[in-house]
């Protein structure tokens, strides 16, 4: 079988074909083609959502045409049309979502609509021979969170931030040392150099139950670090940036330590602790994860980290795992800015096929 997923939810537009293969282990990425709107951006310091929604409009037409050149297929060889239908900014989810309908209205093929973390959550099966049930941790520009992932659309969240997300720090912080949005990858590279040690910043909700996340406060004490010093130097920046990612690091692990309780008491045993979104790219949280998950004897799955940040080829494969479920949507599926994933199980917002 294979699936064309569109990817509109916020600065990436983005088209994959994927395949699935006999025997059902994993999938092929036949084609991913992704147009990040980055430099568009940046200069506003994030994503504006007007200029994101008419850069998918400009673009999206001619990444689908090579999207099915790249994956040598025609349009009647596609099985399904896929299309993220959230969460995300609403006038960049709408241009992706028509177009999927559109175009499985011409074909006479159904349309899915995938929830975007719902395909962050799905990738490593993309990638890995995965079973159910297993851990997701999501941590992106705009979501942070722990997921018990049950089966397709069966999904229980274990945690999430009740603050900033994971990469709403780092692209914050970054901010504050003068680099560039997003950056996150800048504060990675700037780390390596820096003394991890030189500020003691906070770790906010180590040591707590559950598996809640709350990164504000840290981002605040940055903040004050910096004030005082007033004028960073080169090394002032990579300490802060050092520092800044330790702390986060060891949140990360507590929380997910405490996802992996929680998960324990109510599932039985997880098949492993797989990573999604933007901030998986982090080699930092991943060394740190793997770590954790040896110490815990659980698989870590970290798919590579261009299938971490927004790409077609994650919602294609969680269009590809619904449809083999027999889960297709229909066509009068409204666009949802806000879709938590415990909410997307029921057959009701999708309509069995
Ligand atoms: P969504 O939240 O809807 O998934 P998004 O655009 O924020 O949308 P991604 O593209 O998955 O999601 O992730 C982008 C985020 O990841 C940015 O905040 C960016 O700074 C962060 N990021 C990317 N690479 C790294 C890295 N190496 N270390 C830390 N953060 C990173
Ligand atoms: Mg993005
Ligand atoms: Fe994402």
């Amino acid at each position: 079988m294979r699936v064309l997923g569109i990817e509109t939810t916020c600065d990436e537009t983005a088209v994959a074909v994927v395949s699935d293969r006999l025997g059902g282990d994993g999938g092929d990425i036949l084609s991913n083609e992704v147009l990040s709107q980055i430099a568009q951006h940046a200069a506003y310091g994030g994503v504006v959502p007007e200029i994101a929604a008419r850069a998918h409009i400009d673009s999206l037409d001619r990444l689908i045409v090579r999207a099915l050149a790249n994956a040598k297929v025609d349009l009647k060889d596609i099985d399904a049309i896929a299309a993220a239908a959230g969460p995300g900014l609403i006038g960049g989810v709408l241009v992706g979502l028509t177009a999927a309908k559109g175009l499985a209205l011409a074909l006479g093929k159904p349309f899915i609509a995938v929830n975007h973390l719902e395909a962050h959550a799905l990738t490593a099966r993309l990638t890995d021979h995965l079973e159910f049930p297993f851990i997701a941790l999501l941590v992106s520009g705009g979501h942070t969170q722990l997921v018990a992932v049950r089966g397709v659309g069966d999904y229980r969240r274990l945690g999430s931030t009740v603050d900033d997300a994971a990469g709403e720090a780092f692209d914050k912080v970054a901010k504050m040392l003068g680099l560039p949005y997003p950056g996150g990858p800048q504060i990675e590279d700037l780390a390596q150099e820096g003394d991890s040690h030189r500020f003691d910043f906070p770790r906010p909700m180590v040591g707590r139950g559950g598996a809640d996340f709350s990164l504000s406060g840290l981002k605040t004490a940055v903040r004050q670090e910096v004030l005082k010093i007033q004028t960073l130097t080169e090394q002032d920046k990579k300490d802060l940036a050092a520092s800044f990612q330790a702390a986060i690091v060891d949140v990360i692990v507590d929380r997910v330590r405490g996802g992996i309780r929680l998960f324990s008491q109510s599932e039985g045993r997880p098949s492993g602790l797989v990573i999604g979104g933007g901030v998986g790219a982090n080699g930092a949280i991943r060394r740190a994860l793997t770590r954790l998950c040896a110490e815990s004897g659980l698989r870590f799955i970290s798919p590579p980290a261009n299938l971490c940040s927004d790409n077609g080829a994650i919602i294609a494969w969680a269009g590809l795992e619904r449809l083999k479920c027999g889960y297709t949507s229909d066509l009068g599926f409204a666009p949802r800015p806000r879709w938590p994933l415990d909410a997307v199980a029921s057959g009701a917002h999708h309509g069995k096929a």
